[in-house]
């Protein structure tokens, strides 16, 4: 039986009035092909505030029932001799009051129903019955509503549907039906009369709100009515069934695949705006935690991580988790139901709580102070004057939290401190805060519940230290141990170091350092060896040019032929013509090349012959792309994101970027065709798009909107930029775009046609390139003619090695084939492991390149993929795979060369069996 009526509030028991009769429900348009439109609702004008009838009709019920109920505790105070706990008198009461209140307030109920730790025990279970025992609608208004509701009638939906609720509450119940193909589904139909009196009894509160902010200047701070503006909508679309089906299908979204949490999935051929019709999940009640046959303590970790997962990872949080809302079944498994009331908080919301929380757990006051400002405060000048004064007693209060009294952990603690606080000053939290407190308030209530003896402070901690990026106490010294023993001479190094040099990209990495940098001595074929002995496969290819392996004979002749012959740059040289030969041979006849030293510079140079040869300023660019450290490349580039996820706002990825360049890049998706609307919105302004055709991060491309993309940008005259700086030379000959078939304007190159020297290219439309030839005129040059060029551009040496690597590539094109049958079996074997040892994990690999990512999901946005990924692995990963002898770049795209033999690989395959075997041990992938 997966829900239970408690028999005291059975629909006999108290009968609840939802307004059949003079409140029954309009038919609304849309929502049934037989309906009447409805009629607009009369309004009526009370002390200068606009009320409908519904409206008034619930001001006088809200008046007449607090009232009423006000006198009936006042009675029972004065004649209080003995009887029952007073507490639950005024418990029972309260139940009474919400009940008769109607849908909004019986919310309340619900929230109080799991707070056993703030109410007795027989006062919260009073009001347990707000979770699934509700009365039901009358059968006469239930068989109106299904009538009307659903899109063809009843008997042809069904083959057999029960007129008995199996569950009741606030707003909607729960009837058991069998479709026609024999599949068991729940029935969910909104009661008839609820949505009249949400709407009319959320103004009336409205109006009730902003009369007491007129008229109570005290409560002025706490902006009761702006706040509950916000709110109404939220409670109002808990009606609508086509809504929440469309939430819930988000929500399962974001945990396919997960080990223990199962979402229903909805019919939404059968969906309307008063019924939803879900696949039918057997368990026990989450009231019943005793009887789901899993152990209490395992149940409540696992509630916890789910509802930390929405929150910190998906963004959509279930912001009603109550008992009533969650079942049991065998093995521990999680269902979730019920998405009328779902929070969201968007990529920068979570940014800002994740930076928040981590500034708390490693103790740093002032920095979480100030992104408690930025992250929680809808008004944070009203606090400026008092900055210094509010900083410190915040300060306090997230030590007493965080610190002192981690044992009695409790969200809703924290934050009631903490709004105090702001309310002390004048200011307030933004009410989407102000839902999640509410959420975590009901639903550590709830985890609290199922397991009475539960740490939530530990807990938490567990769950962030699973995915934040930094390791624990215990973690770290067992590496300290085990890695830093490996490789003394290396740390010693970087430690001497760090007084006269800083290396962002290696010793130094930035965002997040290696722990274990490795300084090396000698790298030859796919092997390198450090200044401490030891010898890897190494997986990095040095984030991408040795295709042919280190120290290739073929490339390291033509080094020491052109070395010997003197170094020239700055001058002519025929490595250079040939270098340029090469890639504009294998870019297609017509194609032209312009010479630089790194990526980051033919992406800088790409952008300013874009900008010079259409005369438009702004540069489109895609979400998680990166394309070097430039200004523009950086915009939401690596690692943080803003906005919607179909229209990103441009985000400086690093600090020092130009504003007025991040603020004039236009973020688009890859893969969505919104973008392709964006562009063409923004066609009169836009010089250009950039993107990797092949993103490192997926290591696949979308061909048919890269088609898409070339349309949209040639008919608005835009120019199209790919940048494969990565890809370039080493998913074929050429690059992605060969495998693709789709030719852009401009490509940005570097790595592998440096062979492993300092190399950028530009190569593409020779009218585009033309734009950095001189026109012989310095006068029309600085007008017209763009100048990319550097003292290092075209070199001698680089140039005669990139040379050396492309014509070894071009002679000899089985390369191609083998390193992608490389990739295939190495990426089945990683597979493989990861199935055999049940970790959760997505191999990204092709075409030579590797990505992996430890999470359940395969989501499909880069933002995504970062946001539920256990980075930590991600880093563990690459410290357990070097205690077996092979290097991974912690972070990096992982790449092969053709110098990896089989036994390499094999090697790896090994190596990784063993390494996930252990990090499985030491807890890296715990789910409860
Ligand atoms: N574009 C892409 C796709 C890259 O991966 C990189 C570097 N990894 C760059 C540009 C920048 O190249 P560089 O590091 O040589 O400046």
């Amino acid at each position: 039986m997966a829900y239970r009526i408690p028999h005291a509030l059975s629909p006999a028991a108290e009968p609840l009035d939802l307004g059949a009769g003079s409140n029954e429900p309009e038919p609304r348009p849309g929502s049934g092909g037989t309906r009447r439109a409805a009629a607009p609702p009369r309004r009526t004008r009370v002390s200068g505030l606009h009320l409908t009838a519904g409206a008034v009709v619930e001001a006088g019920r809200l008046l007449w029932w607090t009232a009423y109920y006000t006198m009936r505790w006042g009675l029972d105070r004065v004649s209080r001799s003995g009887g029952p706990d007073p507490r639950l008198r005024l418990a029972t009461l309260l139940r009474g009051y919400l009940l008769r209140m109607g849908p909004l307030y019986m919310k309340a109920g619900q929230v109080l129903g799991t707070q056993s730790g703030l109410l007795s025990a027989e006062a919260a279970e009073e009001f347990r019955s707000f979770f699934a025992g509700l009365p039901p609608m009358s059968e006469p208004a239930l068989r109106r509503t299904v009538d009307r509701g659903l899109p063809v009638p009843v008997a042809e939906a069904f083959a057999s549907f029960a007129w008995q609720p199996v569950a009741v509450g606030s707003v909607a119940q729960v009837h058991r039906g069998v479709l026609a193909d024999g599949t068991d589904v729940a029935v969910k139909i909104v009661k008839s009369g609820v949505r009249q009196r949400l709407e009319a009894s959320t103004r009336a509160l409205g109006t009730f709100l902003a009369a007491v902010h007129a008229l109570c200047p005290p409560l002025r701070p706490y902006d009761l009515p702006g706040h509950f503006a916000e709110l109404r909508p939220l409670l109002v679309g808990q009606c609508d069934m086509r809504q929440e089906a469309a939430r819930q299908n988000e929500v399962a979204r974001n945990f396919r695949g997960h080990p223990f949490l199962h979402v229903p999935r909805t019919y939404d051929h059968l969906c309307t705006d008063d019924v939803l019709v879900m696949e039918y999940v057997d368990g026990v009640p989450g009231m019943d935690p005793g009887q789901a046959g899993h152990p209490g303590p395992d149940l409540a970790r696992r509630l916890q991580d789910v509802f930390y997962s929405m929150v910190f990872f998906h963004g959509r949080f279930h912001v009603d988790p109550h008992p009533g809302n969650i079942l049991f079944r065998p093995g521990g498994q999680i269902v979730l139901l019920d998405f009328g009331l779902v929070g969201t908080l968007s990529v920068d919301d979570k940014w800002n709580l994740s930076s928040f929380y981590y500034a708390c757990i490693r103790g740093q006051w002032q920095t979480a102070t100030e992104r408690f400002v930025r992250t929680f405060v809808a008004n944070p000048e009203r606090l400026v004057p008092h900055h210094e004064e509010y900083a410190e007693k915040l300060a306090a209060i997230l030590r007493h939290h965080f610190q002192v009294q981690t044992s009695r952990w409790s969200t809703m603690e924290f934050f009631d401190d903490a709004t105090r606080l702001l309310h002390g000053y004048g200011a307030r939290a933004s009410t989407r805060f102000s839902l999640l407190s509410l959420s975590l308030l009901t639903g550590e209530g709830f985890v609290t519940q199922t397991d009475p003896d539960i740490n939530l402070y530990d807990n938490a901690r567990r769950f962030t230290d699973l995915f934040s990026p930094y390791m624990s106490e215990a973690v770290r010294e067992k590496f300290e141990h085990e890695i830093g023993g490996l490789s003394p001479r290396s740390m010693a190094a970087r430690r001497d170091a760090a007084g006269y040099l800083v290396a962002p990209t290696h010793l130094d990495r930035y965002g997040l350092p290696s722990a274990f940098p490795l300084v090396i001595t000698k790298a030859t074929g796919a092997h390198i060896h450090d200044l401490d002995g030891n010898e890897y496969v190494d997986l990095s290819c040095g984030y991408g040019p040795h295709i042919l392996g280190y120290a290739h004979p073929g490339t390291s002749r033509a080094i020491q032929e052109a070395v010997t012959r003197g170094s020239v740059n700055a001058l002519g040289n025929p490595a250079e013509l040939r270098l340029a030969e090469l890639i504009a041979e294998a870019f297609g006849t017509g194609t032209k090349v312009i010479l630089g030293n790194s990526g980051t510079e033919a992406v800088q140079m790409a952008l300013r012959m874009a900008r010079a040869y259409t005369g438009r300023q702004r540069v489109a660019k895609f979400e998680g792309h990166y394309h070097g450290f430039s200004d523009q490349s950086l915009v939401s580039s690596l690692f943080r994101y803003s906005g919607d996820a179909q229209s990103p706002n441009p985000v400086a990825n690093s600090a020092g970027m130009q504003r007025t360049v991040v603020d004039e890049t236009l973020v688009l998706q890859y893969g969505d065709p919104a973008s392709l609307d964006r562009i063409a919105a923004h066609a009169g302004t836009l010089a250009c798009v950039i993107l990797e055709p092949m993103p490192v991060t997926t290591a696949a491309f979308d061909r048919s909107f890269l088609q898409q993309l070339q349309e949209v940008c040639a008919r608005e005259n835009i120019l199209v930029i790919y940048d494969e700086v990565i890809t370039g030379f080493r998913v074929r000959y050429g690059g992605a775009q060969h495998l693709a078939d789709v030719t852009p304007d401009l490509t940005c190159l570097g790595k592998i046609i440096g062979g492993g020297l300092p190399c950028g290219a530009v190569a593409g439309r020779p009218d585009v390139i033309d734009i950095a030839r001189t026109t012989g005129d310095p006068y029309l040059d600085i007008d017209t003619r763009a100048f990319v060029g550097g003292t290092m551009s075209g070199n001698s040496v680089t140039a005669a090695a990139g040379a050396a690597v492309l014509a070894h590539l071009k002679s000899h094109p089985g390369i191609y084939d083998e390193l992608q049958r490389k990739t295939e079996w190495l990426a089945q074997e990683l597979t493989t492991h990861a199935a055999t040892s049940a970790i959760p994990c997505n191999v990204a690999a092709a075409h030579s390149i590797f990505s992996i990512t430890f999470d359940h999901a395969t989501p499909l946005l880069i933002r995504d993929r970062l946001a539920g990924s256990n980075f930590k692995a991600n880093l563990a990963l690459s410290y357990y795979m070097r205690k077996h002898g092979i290097y991974v770049p912690e972070l990096h795209t992982m790449m092969l060369s053709a110098a990896h033999t089989a036994e390499d690989l094999q090697h790896v395959s090994r190596a990784f069996a063993h390494s996930i075997e252990e990090m499985k041990d030491d807890g890296f992938f715990t789910t409860y």
